[in-house]
C-alpha cells in the first residue's frame, strides 16, 4: 500500500498512513507546527518564484539589447 502523502513509497506499516520520509514530515509538523509550512513556502516556493522573476528579467534585457 502506498503512502497517503507522497503516494509513491510504501507505508511503514499497514496501520500507518505514511512512508518513512513522510512520517518524518509528520513528526516535524507535530514538533514545529505551522513553521514547517512557512519554511517550505519560503525555501521552495519563493526560490522558484525568484528564479522565474530572474529569468523574466534576463529575457527583458536580451530583448531590449536586440532592439537597440
Ligand atoms: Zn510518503
Amino acid at each position: 500500500m502506498s503512502c497517503y502523502l507522497c503516494r509513491e513509497e510504501s507505508r511503514i506499516s499497514t496501520l500507518g498512513y505514511y512512508c518513512h520520509n513522510c512520517k518524518k514530515i509528520q513528526d516535524l509538523i507535530s514538533v514545529y507546527g505551522k513553521r514547517v509550512y512557512e519554511v517550505l513556502e519560503e525555501v521552495l516556493v519563493r526560490k522558484e518564484a525568484q528564479q522565474k522573476h530572474k529569468i523574466v528579467q534576463e529575457i527583458k534585457k536580451e530583448v531590449s539589447r536586440k532592439n537597440e
